[in-house]
């Protein structure tokens, strides 16, 4: 059962019934398929380019599924291309990097001058612009017409399609949906997907599940008819230029035949209260005779459609009359404020409710990802797994702090503001903050931590405390935009790790509890790693979807019999887990994190500091490499585990968060006459770069398989049974088609960030995943996704970087004490 017949419902009806299952019913309150909500009237503009790979494969299979559809001979989408251009240096250099994301990606787009954009969008100011960045296979989607199209296709192979019916809540037995109920009866059903677009909050809330989007309105304004366009484009053709975006302005335009649609960002926030938006019922006597033609202002025509205010969009058309000088002859015919979907971190909700088996949802997904998404939710239901990697859009990837209603609204407003903005990789939410602080906040505050922000947490970079290290004056600059959010301070901190001893903040990352008689075996099928060991072994070991893609690297602690302290990298391995739970009751899944705290204390001098405070042995005999123990640090009772992700002796020592502050003033104290210094992420990052430690999520997705990432090691095929092994029978490091390579850069001052393309012998190849200046071995570290022929240390490669080609090789790994010297001992 799809809730839903917008481009989202209507395109997985499609991807569904392809794949064989073709009991499908779409059950639709308004008519079909202008239905009324907001694919109805989305103008369509598909700019497959986004910082996010998943986002931009997403795009691309839209484009490419689109361009082939067509309803009785009439286009579906027309690749007119896409052109964005820069009116600022800044917005300038941005399409330079956009032109490596999409290269990254496999997007395909060139950039040009401002000479070279008024010739392709000959409307345009050629002295507003600095230069552009045009993507031939971009274009106009028919969200109405390529709905049709798919849900006939659907139609065909046996779905049903149900308009004017209208969801009013589920049945469920045992935990899982058995029902939907509509206003014209219960549907029984197993599996439910929403697709209710910005409706989904609504649905949700019917299901028992909260679903974090905000509608917004967005301005869609025509003009009237353009002289320059007199005779340009047929009625059929509606364009032939390029779509545009003026992200300086918050803008974007399209050709409708001889007019001019302007979307506008550049307003105030306008949230939608779901309350208020009326039933389609309410307003279909009124609805359009061609539903993708808003009428004259300022008549609403469907429920996702509101009056036009015309006073948001005073500064906008005079920006569009600036860019398109053309306009100046033309006036704002229609408009109308438009519905839909924002979240959090503007990405969309996909996935199933952790409560209730059976119910889906796919939902805050723009016409330019329907079909990439409809696609990735069709081989989740009927394979199991996607083959995209959807951790970033899994519905179950945000902590509970985010779910705070006035979070999500807050955050999704936000990001309407920030939709065409300029964001550094690095750049955290300004508000609301702080949210989630650590037991030593406080004291690092007192030290000047620069605070940057993750799933909530404040979380610091460098320390201001440490300006003074003599360490600074060795660190290199860098380019302006890789020294946003950035000091050389972080420099001397991972330097003054290599040297003494320094002690690292790590409680933002997950801690799960997983206890109970059946947690071993539990955890031997999740993971690839044998953690059959004693009591007070340690084991980095793998989480596997069934096709093999690596779904979350985790620590895993034996600290009794049956008690295990998993480290996991999120939220979604939480859900995990708690999936996997055995129906029996055997195991227990406790996620430990707030009310727990860790320090890293790591350096050539951490037994120094750590022995005295302690009558347990520190010794490397009296505790291994990779062991835990139990101990009291003077007065506080911590879990010491003996690892290190920085490559260097040291523990992470965990204690209850109550005992936080103490624990920090205990080794700050103690570490005082050894030259013990405060951390942040930033040297962390760096270090952990030259130790050659991937980061999930980062370096690898579960898009990768454990021998492609390096992390074979990890995997113990003969311990018997294990999800994901099958996949994984014959695979081996020899004939993975593709390996994570370890790149060092020929100029050791150019940093990069990640993302970047990287280019084997003039051609995109691969794209880089972490990037660090490597502080104690004086070069420029990025880590690459590469074929496996390109991977072998000594080729050379380069890395676009803003436009600029950087020489770099692969080099062998790990950079940083690959014998372990300073680890073990
Ligand atoms: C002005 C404007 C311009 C836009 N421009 C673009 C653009 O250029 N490019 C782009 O990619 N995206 C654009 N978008 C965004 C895009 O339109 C949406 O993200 C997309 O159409 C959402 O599709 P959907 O199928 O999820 O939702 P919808 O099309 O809203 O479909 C959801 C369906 O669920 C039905 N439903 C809801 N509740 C129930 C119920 N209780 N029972 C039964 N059925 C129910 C609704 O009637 C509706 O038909 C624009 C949006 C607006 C408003």
């Amino acid at each position: 059962m799809i809730v839903g017949a917008g481009i989202v419902g209507c395109a997985l009806s499609d991807e569904l019934t392809a794949r064989g299952w073709t009991d499908v019913t779409v059950l639709e309150q308004g008519p079909l398929f202008a239905t009324g909500g907001s694919s109805s009237h989305a103008p369509g503009l598909v700019f497959q380019t986004n910082s996010s790979k998943t986002m931009t494969e997403f795009a691309s299979y839209t484009v490419r599924k689109y361009s082939g559809l067509t309803l009785d001979g009439q286009w579906c989408f027309r690749q007119v291309g896409g052109l964005e251009v820069a009116t600022t240096p800044e917005r300038l250099a941005e399409l330079n990097r956009k032109h490596g994301l999409a290269t990254s990606w496999g997007v395909s787009g060139t950039l040009l001058d401002p000479e070279q954009c008024a010739d392709l969008h000959p409307l345009l100011d050629r002295d507003q612009v600095l230069g552009g960045f045009h993507v031939p296979t971009d274009g106009l989607a028919k969200a109405v017409r390529a709905g049709e199209a798919q849900a006939r296709r659907a139609i065909e192979r046996g779905a049903r399609f149900l308009p004017h019916h209208t969801v009013t809540g589920f049945e469920s037995a045992g935990g899982r949906v058995t029902a939907v109920v509509t206003d014209q009866g219960s549907f029984p059903a197993d599996v439910v997907v929403s697709c209710a677009g910005f409706w989904g909050p609504k649905i949700g809330r019917m299901a028992g599940l909260a679903v974090p989007l905000v509608p917004l309105a967005h301005q869609y304004a025509r003009t009237t008819p353009v002289p320059e366009l007199a005779g340009h484009n047929t009625d059929e053709l509606e364009a032939s230029k390029p779509i545009l975006r003026h992200q300086d302005r918050d803008l974007y335009y399209r050709e409708h035949g001889d007019r001019i649609g302007i979307g506008s960002y550049a307003h105030r926030p306008m949230p939608v209260d779901l309350d208020d938006v009326a039933h389609p019922s309410a307003g279909a006597a009124r609805l359009p005779a061609t539903p993708q033609t808003p009428q004259t202002l300022p008549t609403p025509q469907m429920p996702s459609m509101l009056p036009f205010t015309e006073e948001d969009f005073v500064q906008p058309w005079a920006d569009s009359q600036a860019l398109l000088p053309a306009l100046a002859r033309t006036k704002v015919e229609e408009g109308f404020n438009g519905i839909f979907s924002f979240t959090a971190d503007g990405f969309p909700l996909l996935g199933e409710s952790p409560d209730l088996r059976g119910f889906w949802v796919a939902e805050a997904v723009w016409v330019t990802h329907s079909a990439g998404v409809a696609r990735a939710m069709a081989e989740w239901l009927v394979e199991g797994t996607p083959r995209t990697d959807v951790h970033e859009c899994d519905l179950n990837r945000f902590e509970p702090v985010q779910l705070a209603p006035a979070y999500v609204h807050e955050r999704s407003c936000q990001n309407f503001v920030e939709v065409y903005d300029i964001l550094h990789p690095l750049q955290p939410m300004e508000q609301p903050r702080p949210l989630r602080v650590s037991p030593f906040h406080t004291r690092q505050r007192e030290l000047g931590a620069f605070f940057l922000e993750a799933t909530g947490w404040e979380r610091p970079h460098w320390y201001e405390a440490n300006k003074d290290l003599p360490e600074v004056a060795a660190v290199p600059g860098r380019g302006a935009w890789a020294s946003r959010y950035w000091s050389p301070i972080a420099g001397a901190e991972a330097l003054a790790t290599r040297e003494r001893v320094a002690m690292y903040d790590m409680t933002a990352l997950k801690r799960l509890e997983v206890t109970g008689p059946g947690s071993l075996a539990f955890l031997q099928y999740l993971t690839t790693n044998q953690l059959d060991k004693p009591v007070g072994s340690v084991t980095y070991t793998l989480m596997l979807d069934e096709t093999g893609g690596v779904r979350s690297d985790l620590t895993v602690a034996r600290l009794g019999r049956d008690r295990f302290q998993v480290g996991a990298n999120g939220a979604l391995d939480l859900d995990w887990l708690t999936r996997h739970l055995p129906d029996d009751g055997t195991v227990q899944v406790r996620d430990t994190t707030a009310g727990t705290c860790c320090i890293g204390l790591w350096g050539p001098l951490a037994r120094d500091l750590v022995q005295p405070l302690t009558d347990e042995d520190f010794s490397h005999k009296g505790f291994g490499y990779f062991k835990a123990k139990h101990a009291y640090l003077d007065n506080v009772p911590v879990t010491a585990m003996r690892l290190s992700y920085v490559g260097e002796l040291g523990w992470e020592l965990y204690t209850t968060a109550d005992c936080g502050p103490k624990l920090w003033d205990t080794l700050w104290e103690a570490g005082q006459p050894l030259g013990v210094v405060v951390a942040g992420r930033s040297a962390f990052n760096s270090l952990r770069l030259e130790k050659g430690y991937r980061s999930w999520g980062t370096d690898l997705t579960a898009e990768h398989n454990p021998f492609e990432a390096g992390l074979g090691f990890a995997v113990r095929m003969e311990k018997g049974d294990f999800l994901g092994r099958q996949a994984l029978l014959g695979v081996t490091e020899a004939t993975v088609p593709r390996r994570l390579a370890c790149l060092l850069l020929d100029d050791p001052q150019a940093v990069v960030m990640g993302k970047e393309p990287v280019y084997v012998d003039g051609a995109p190849a691969g794209y880089v995943t972490s990037a660090a200046y490597g502080y104690s071995i004086g070069a420029s570290i990025a880590y690459a996704w590469l074929p496996r022929a390109a991977a072998d240390p000594g080729t050379r490669v380069t890395v676009e970087y803003f436009g600029e080609q950087l020489p770099a090789t692969v080099t062998e790994e790990p950079l940083f004490d690959p014998k372990m010297t300073r680890i073990r001992r």
